[in-house]
């Protein structure tokens, strides 16, 4: 039988999210309840370590800011598909975060006085983003990791994959994982349990994001039976440095760089004439696209089209000091030096605004399994994310959800654990893949699904083309790469890649039926043959569930408190 250790709460996923609930969970049981967190990198390899930018926080009311003015940027800023009581719920706590992490030694960046700094960023109308140079997703990590070694009841187990969940009708008891170091597959069992297993960028090819964000966590819990959430808002980044796709922090654009086509001219004043560079990503990124189809872009050796971002106004020792990483990013993989040189630029994948479908509690519909993170949908980011509030998201739905697993395994007696479940899994992934009988390249199929994503599903879409894509999409599921020609058990990424694959496709499948039932655009989801958002018919949220008849699409509504959608103008 499957070897089973047991916890009182287990959370997939180390990134900011995760350790943030391990955190929480712990200060909530006064240390008393076991932890297993399980990462499929080591925790400080987590994606979150690239967070550039800043996290979102009103923290100098005397300078004019407010929640009412987060909260309504936020909103305006989703295009009216946030929840609006969760918006709030992120403004309000978003602040004491921050001090909570300055009390667990994180260096926030200063002003001369030595009060915390806060630099401007997209869509937000104050400047509130809390950094610390453009490291801040470095350093946060590296807060809170450190913060859990202090706690004994908190149990790392690094470089282990999880495949799949397991939950019954009664709720949630726990998962499988695989020890990458050993490849023996053993079961988690738990009282309660988290998902914060971060985005799922690496559907297309061009993505800043790591290679290990491949939605796991979202397809564990799709297969599962919980249904993912507004999946068509895909986030395109405007300033991925061509031809990496590697991030160029909109942080650099808040402290003043601008935006040229093949001109020289500063295009961003014919599409956002107020806010200009600063506007929120969505619009920024289409116009970088339309300056490129209209023919004012550039194009880099590597074939890409792009634009520039100039900072060379701001000065030598400005850059050294707030963008010192972006600056060494160019300096490494493109031999520009951004003191003296324009960047080459162009809208990249950056960030997935749906996920798992979860309450404002981050609660999802199995009893005793919260989600958070970029993994959750709870929904704050609607269908456009401002910058800089995904790390507060982390932080704020890391530490409610924490809290709510431990009040629950604190007061729950264990379950029996239903060992029919690990079996079947243990059966799905050695015998329906480690020894599959496929054929078939997965490398190739990932290629496919990659230049599929990008082609049809980026910052314009029509619905020709993402029927193209759903039918090219569906079509590579059915393909035989089910199979590991690799059959070592030590650190087996073969193995580990084509379970990636496999969560790829049926989240990537979600993506394109959400895109192409929703005919209007908003947002990130801009359709070219609907190009005017309709309140009327989609002011609602997607939400696709996995059956046994293939994925079904289902609409539920979008919270609105006070502010009544209007038209969304820079
Ligand atoms: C380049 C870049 C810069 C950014 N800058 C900012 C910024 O300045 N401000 C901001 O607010 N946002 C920023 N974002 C977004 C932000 O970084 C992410 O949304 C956030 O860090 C996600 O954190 P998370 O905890 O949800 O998940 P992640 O940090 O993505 O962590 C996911 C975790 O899940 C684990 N995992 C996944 N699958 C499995 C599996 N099968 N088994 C076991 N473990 C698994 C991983 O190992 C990892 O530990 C940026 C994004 C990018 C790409």
């Amino acid at each position: 039988m499957t070897e089973t250790v047991s916890q009182d709460i287990l959370i997939i996923g180390s990134g900011i999210a995760g350790l943030r609930a391990a955190i929480e969970a712990t200060r909530r049981s006064e240390g008393k309840l076991s932890l297993a967190v399980v990462s499929k990198v080591h925790a400080m390899r987590s994606h979150s370590v690239c967070a550039q930018g800043g996290t979102a926080a009103v923290l100098h009311a005397d300078r004019g800011d407010s929640a009412e003015a987060h909260i309504f940027d936020t909103i305006k800023g989703s295009d009216y598909l946030a929840d609006q009581d969760a918006a709030e719920r992120l403004v309000v706590l978003a602040p004491g975060e921050i001090y909570q992490m300055e009390h667990w030694g994180m260096p926030w960046s200063r002003e001369e006085d030595g009060r915390v700094a806060q630099r401007p960023f997209g869509g937000h109308s104050y400047p509130r983003a809390t950094f610390a140079g453009d490291r801040v997703g470095f350093y946060e990590m590296q807060t809170l990791y450190d913060t859990c070694l202090r706690y004994p009841n908190i149990k790392f187990y690094h470089e282990w994959y999880v495949t799949g969940l397991v939950v019954d009708k009664e709720g949630f008891h726990g998962a499988t994982a695989i020890e990458l170091r050993s490849g023996n597959f053993q079961a988690f069992k738990a009282k309660a349990g988290i998902i914060a297993t971060g985005g799922a960028g690496r559907l297309y090819a061009f993505a800043t994001y790591s290679h290990s964000s491949t939605a796991d966590g979202l397809a564990m819990a799709y297969r599962a039976g919980i249904p993912l959430k507004d999946m068509e808002f895909i986030q395109f980044h405007p300033t991925g440095l061509v031809p990496s796709g590697v991030l160029i922090t909109e942080g650099a654009r808040g402290d003043g760089g601008i935006l040229v086509n093949k001109d020289g001219e500063r295009f961003m004043k014919k599409y956002a004439a107020e806010k200009l560079e600063l506007a929120p990503r969505d619009i920024v990124a289409r116009a970088i696209a339309r300056e490129i189809q209209e023919g004012r872009g550039l194009r880099d050796e590597s074939g890409l089209e792009h634009v520039h971002l100039d900072l060379r106004h701001l000065g030598a020792e400005k850059i050294k000091e707030r963008l010192s990483e972006i600056r060494e990013v160019c300096m490494k993989l493109r031999g520009i030096d951004p003191i003296e040189q324009l960047i080459p630029v162009r809208y990249v994948c950056h960030f997935t605004m749906g996920g798992i479908h979860a309450n404002i509690d981050g609660a999802t519909q199995v009893k005793g399994l919260w989600s958070a993170g970029e993994a959750a949908c709870i929904s704050v980011n609607g269908a456009n994310r401002l910058g800089t509030n995904s790390t507060a998201i982390c932080l704020v739905w890391g530490g409610i959800t924490g809290a709510a697993a431990a009040e629950y395994a604190m007061h729950h007696e264990s379950a029996n654990f239903p060992q029919q479940g690990v079996m079947q899994e243990e059966k799905r992934v050695y015998d329906g893949i480690f020894h599959g009988g496929g054929r078939e390249n997965p490398y190739e199929i990932k290629h496919e699904l990659e230049k599929t994503m990008d082609e049809y599903a980026n910052v314009f879409r029509t619905g020709e083309g993402l029927a193209e894509a759903l039918k090219r999409v569906r079509a590579l599921k059915g393909r035989a790469y089910q199979h590991v020609e690799d059959k070592s058990r030590e650190y087996n990424m073969n193995f580990v890649n084509v379970l990636e694959l496999q969560s790829m496709l049926d989240v990537a499948e979600t993506v394109l039926a959400g895109a192409h039932a929703r005919q209007e655009s908003r947002g990130a989801h801009f359709r070219t043959d609907f190009p005017k958002r309709d309140d009327t018919h989609w002011l609602k949220h997607t939400l696709a569930y996995m059956t046994t008849n293939g994925l079904r699409l289902d609409y539920c509504p979008v919270t609105i408190t006070r502010f009544q959608p209007k038209e969304r103008t820079y």
